[in-house]
């Protein structure tokens, strides 16, 4: 498939831009290039170095994948997910592309096998895990074939501050020095300026040209709510909106992920388990039906995730709170990557807030990383509290400036805010009041004029405040105290039983000599069936009847052919490529050729299957 081409920039560009078309078009079955793929192919073909930050679903290996293809030699791919080089590779393979992959997973024939491949010159991607690709032998090896680009993949990885650093990571920048003439594309999805520079700088990418897609998700709803019984309202949320979907649940604790399992299991859900403490074949047999089947709702901790590729997935929730924006960025992308209606849902309390505040406090970790930790976890809380739309929110935190979405919570339901200064107040001088001593519990118990036992012990019935907060729930309490934690006007003593404290900033509010903003409490509704609505920059037709009958054989189909091919589903085609067969039932190949996801290969391997398919549905 490699063409000889002269990787020099003098070769004409149109000429390269219309190869790489034609690739696409023939190939991969898309009519036109995404954003700036086009401009990024064009050039790393002509031997330009590149970084790439795009979000999860953006389209970023097609920007690898069509340079290899069109440079002499093999492409290098570094990557550190092994668990997903052979879907990488079946799927590569399903469209006609020559593609193999080394990593501790093989026995040493296969891995013979594969060397004795590059060396021909018979392969045109080869995807490689860090510690296998700096091995001596690995290296040696690379020196005598010819390499058309190295692409960096998950290049996040390189930061040592970030959520997935991988120590090899940092060696990576070998590759430059071994071998500077071939060009070097790191692509992310993490796009903070700190893991930015770090990529840069790390791996010596001083001279690449950098390319930044838009952020957003538009396809993808933001919904952050008042927790009040997480897992019940997880599965209204579930049987509301999400049937029959495939999902993501996750959880802070192995624990968590286990009975949050069992509990959507009891209740009708096919949820299945993931964590780093199970046995590696139940955790590998739970991703492969995760994979492979259309609606399993899987329940895990953050351990799951990184670099599935499942694009059908419909809903990703948080049962508790992210330590960061990027990592809920990173845990909601993975919804809807086929560009299809997606939801990303949280459940947010008094106790997450607690619990991650602690979890920082507690750690062994120098005092510099605590810090780091702390800004991250204020940036991901001031999201939960905002009054603004979510997803404004989350791009401006990634640089990126928008206008109020309309697919997301705050802008489909707007809170509202009241001056909470008295509200406040309350609390602050019922916290002084108990001799900074007590925890929250207790605190709201006096305020709201309840007669406990250890009111009485402490006779805090006697206090001045004590009931002078009658007026509103214990949820409401909590509510507003989580306001004022988020807001740091309140601290937690997590050495002294979560006593609550005050803060330097909470004096100027008990004098009131500042005034506070809070966000109306909410009480938690049931969630209602408000499935696939549309938004502004949003939308998705609807199927008719008899369409949806075409789709929904056509996913059937799709099972059938997966499993004989032992493949993924996706594999064989994703969701957005059915439904557009379902709503077009073409009648002949050229047709069917015409479809967005259909390209020569496929076209050759399943035209009729499905042509017969049609017309099948069609004499019904
Ligand atoms: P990323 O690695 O950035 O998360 P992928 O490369 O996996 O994203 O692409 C996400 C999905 O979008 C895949 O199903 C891919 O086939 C599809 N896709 C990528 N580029 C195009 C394009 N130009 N036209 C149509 N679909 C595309
Ligand atoms: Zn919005």
């Amino acid at each position: 498939m490699n063409n000889s081409s002269d990787n020099n920039y003098s070769s004409n560009s149109s000429s390269t831009s219309e190869q790489a078309l034609h690739l696409l078009q023939t190939i991969f079955g898309y009519p036109a290039f995404r954003s700036q793929q086009g401009q990024i192919v064009e050039h790393v073909v002509h031997g330009g170095d590149a970084l790439v930050l795009m979000p999860t679903g953006g389209g970023k290996s097609l920007c690898y994948q069509i340079p290899a293809l069109i440079r002499n030699g093999v492409g290098i791919v570094v990557s550190p997910l092994i668990a997903l080089m052979q879907d990488q590779v079946d799927a590569l393979a399903e469209v006609g592309v020559r593609a193999a992959f080394l990593n501790s997973t093989q026995t040493f024939d296969e891995i013979l096998a594969v060397e004795k491949k590059m060396r021909e010159g018979d392969l045109d991607l080869v995807y490689i895990a860090p510690e296998r690709l700096l091995t001596q032998r690995c290296l040696e090896l690379l020196e005598i074939v010819n390499i058309a680009l190295f692409a960096i993949d998950e290049a996040h990885c390189v930061s040592q501050w970030g959520h997935d650093f991988r120590p090899e990571y940092i060696r990576l920048s070998t590759l430059h020095e071994r071998f500077p003439h071939v060009p070097r594309i790191a692509l992310t999805a993490t796009a903070d300026q700190q893991t930015r520079d770090e990529i840069i700088h790390r791996l010596q990418l001083e001279n690449a040209l950098q390319f930044v897609a838009s952020f957003d998700r538009p396809n993808i709803r933001y919904q952050i709510v008042e927790k009040a019984n997480g897992r019940k309202q997880l599965l209204d949320f579930i049987q509301a909106q999400h049937n029959g979907d495939a999902g993501i649940v996750y959880c802070l604790s192995r624990k968590k992920v286990e009975e949050t399992a069992e509990f959507l299991c009891e209740h009708g859900i096919t949820a299945l388990p993931y964590h780093a403490g199970m046995e590696m074949s139940e955790r590998s047999k739970n991703q492969a039906r995760f994979l492979r089947e259309d609606s399993i709702v899987m329940c895990a901790t953050i351990a799951f995730g990184m670099g599935i590729d499942k694009p059908d997935v419909r809903f990703v929730a948080h049962l508790d709170l992210p330590k960061s924006i990027e990592g809920y960025y990173q845990e909601t992308g993975r919804a809807g990557r086929d560009g299809g209606s997606a939801n990303a849902w949280m459940a947010y309390g008094l106790q997450d807030v607690v619990q991650q505040r602690r979890m920082i406090d507690e750690s062994e970790a120098n005092e510099t990383y605590k810090r780091v930790q702390s800004v991250k976890l204020e940036a991901m809380l001031s999201l939960c509290e905002t009054l603004n739309c979510r997803r404004v929110h989350i791009l401006d935190y990634f640089g990126q400036a928008s206008e109020p979405c309309g697919n997301c919570d705050t802008c489909l339901s707007p809170p509202t805010s009241f001056d909470g200064t008295i509200a406040a107040q309350k609390i602050l001088s019922t916290v002084y009041r108990v001799d900074q001593r007590f925890a929250a519990g207790h605190v709201i118990d006096i305020l709201r004029g309840i007669d406990t036992e250890r009111v009485q012990q402490w006779r805090h019935e006697q206090l001045s405040t004590f009931g002078i907060g009658s007026d509103k729930s214990e949820a409401e309490w909590r509510a507003l105290l989580r306001q004022l934690i988020a807001l740091g006007l309140v601290a937690v003593d997590y050495d002294n039983y979560s006593a609550l404290k005050l803060t330097e900033e909470s004096r100027a509010v008990l004098r009131g000599e500042v005034r506070i903003a809070l966000r109306q409490y909410k009480k938690a509704e049931k969630a209602v069936k408000h499935k696939r609505q549309s938004a502004k920059d949003y939308e998705e037709t609807q199927l008719s009847t008899e369409e949806q009958t075409l789709f929904d054989q056509l996913r059937w189909w799709r099972v059938e052919t997966a499993r004989t091919h032992n493949v993924p589903a996706y594999v064989i085609f994703p969701d957005a490529t059915l439904r557009e067969i379902a709503r077009v039932a073409p009648h002949t190949l050229t047709a069917l050729r015409a479809i967005s996801g259909v390209g020569d290969k496929k076209l050759d391997s399943y035209g009729k299957d499905i042509l017969t398919l049609i017309e099948g549905t069609a004499a019904h």
